[in-house]
């Protein structure tokens, strides 16, 4: 390469680096979040609350044990399991399921503490990770304000639920969902997206959307290709009151 264009390539590369850097510098966590419209408040039906596990399902928590869940290290989950209710313990991090899963149909039900406190992100946040990775959201959605594909019932920074069907604060919540994961093809690339439909405590609030890629706080998801994954219950690091979970079964599809 002769001096000028080593000249013209080296301001060429100084120009891109210097744009990409300030892309990143850029990229923050509010330009993924939507505030407008609202979701419409409704009033929950209570007729999905206690769903008995039919007889194929892979039973996750049945109110005595957490036995089919581990840590992030793979040593038993360290949540309490008291009363028939399972309940984060803070700090202790993630669990996930010891089995893996694709697709699947999910029964799980969940209570934000009557003591609970704190606002927007930081009250009763926790989510289930399918296949690790993609996010439906969980928090106390029941007159806290917050962007609204980051509430109760979202594909967290993704798609915002249809209604707000949140119990308050001591009383039980319950998600069914199906959920198709994605196909890759053999290269690598994505053959097709994950889809999810989620009733929340009855109502319909995801139809069937194509999730967009692994959930992310930051910046854009992209998928990446990858075989069967646990369930994963988020121990979420704000200092809120810790939530409940009981009556947690799956049936592969
Ligand atoms: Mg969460």
């Amino acid at each position: 390469m002769n001096r000028p264009y080593k000249i013209a390539f080296a301001l060429t590369y100084l120009t891109i680096s210097s744009v990409m850097t300030i892309g990143q510098v850029k990229m923050k966590p509010e330009m993924t979040e939507t505030w407008e419209p609202a979701v419409e408040v409704v009033l929950p039906s209570a007729g999905y609350i206690g769903a008995k596990p039919p007889s194929d399902a892979v039973v996750l928590f049945e109110g005595k044990s957490a036995g089919s869940w581990m840590n992030g290290k793979g040593m038993d989950a360290e949540w309490q399991v008291k009363e028939g209710v399972l309940t984060v313990k803070k700090g202790t991090g993630d669990i996930q399921t010891r089995e893996q899963f694709g697709d699947i149909q999910m029964h799980i039900e969940w209570k934000i503490p009557k003591s609970i406190s704190g606002a927007g992100q930081s009250r009763g946040n926790s989510g289930i990770f399918f296949q690790g990775r993609y996010e439906l959201q969980i928090l106390d959605s029941y007159q806290n304000a917050t962007y609204t594909n980051g509430q109760a019932a979202s594909i967290y920074k993704q798609s915002p639920p249809l209604k707000n069907a949140m119990n308050p604060p001591g009383e039980w919540n319950v998600y069914d969902v199906i959920y198709t994961a994605p196909r890759f093809n053999t290269n690598g690339s994505l053959f097709s997206p994950a889809r999810i439909t989620v009733l929340h405590n009855g109502v319909l609030v995801q139809n069937n959307f194509e999730i967009k890629g692994p959930t992310e706080y930051i910046g854009l998801p992209k998928y990446s290709s990858h075989g069967d994954g646990p369930i994963i219950l988020q121990d979420h690091g704000d200092p809120s009151e810790a939530i409940s979970f009981r009556n947690i079964w799956v049936r592969r599809l």
